[in-house]
């Protein structure tokens, strides 16, 4: 099976703005940003999406959450932020690899389109 595009950024086949990284996963800067601060924090595990996660993933899953949070505070976020998991066709993924996405720096609409 091929990899995905965040598995060629995690092992450096394709460059990426990195801003953090552990033994479980990687925070990479969103190539087209949806806000003056949009990341990415993506397992190292594969797991498609978050409707294919296991119970086993529990642990992993809060990791994602809360490194989404300290992320959020070393980006000075302090005004809010909002977190977003997109999942099939009609939850708008378009990348086969679990991701988090972290947006903030403006005011955040709701509900989102
Ligand atoms: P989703 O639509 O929830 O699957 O989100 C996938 C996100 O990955 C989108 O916001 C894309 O802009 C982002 N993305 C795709 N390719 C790259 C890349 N090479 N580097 C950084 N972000 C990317």
């Amino acid at each position: 099976m091929g990899q995905t595009i965040f598995q060629n950024i995690m092992n450096r086949k394709i460059p990426a703005d990195f801003l953090y990284e552990d033994e479980h996963c990687i925070v990479i800067r969103d190539i087209n940003a949806q806000a003056p601060t949009h990341c990415l924090i993506i397992p190292k595990k594969l797991i498609s999406r978050i409707g294919d996660a296991a119970e086993e993933d529990q642990n992993l899953l809060g990791h994602l959450l809360l490194t989404a949070k300290k992320m959020a505070k070393k980006l000075k976020l302090e005004a809010g932020f909002r977190i977003i998991i997109n999942n099939g066709k009609d939850g708008g993924e378009t990348v086969p690899h679990l991701h988090v996405h972290l947006l903030g720096g403006r005011s955040l609409i709701w509900p989102p389109g």
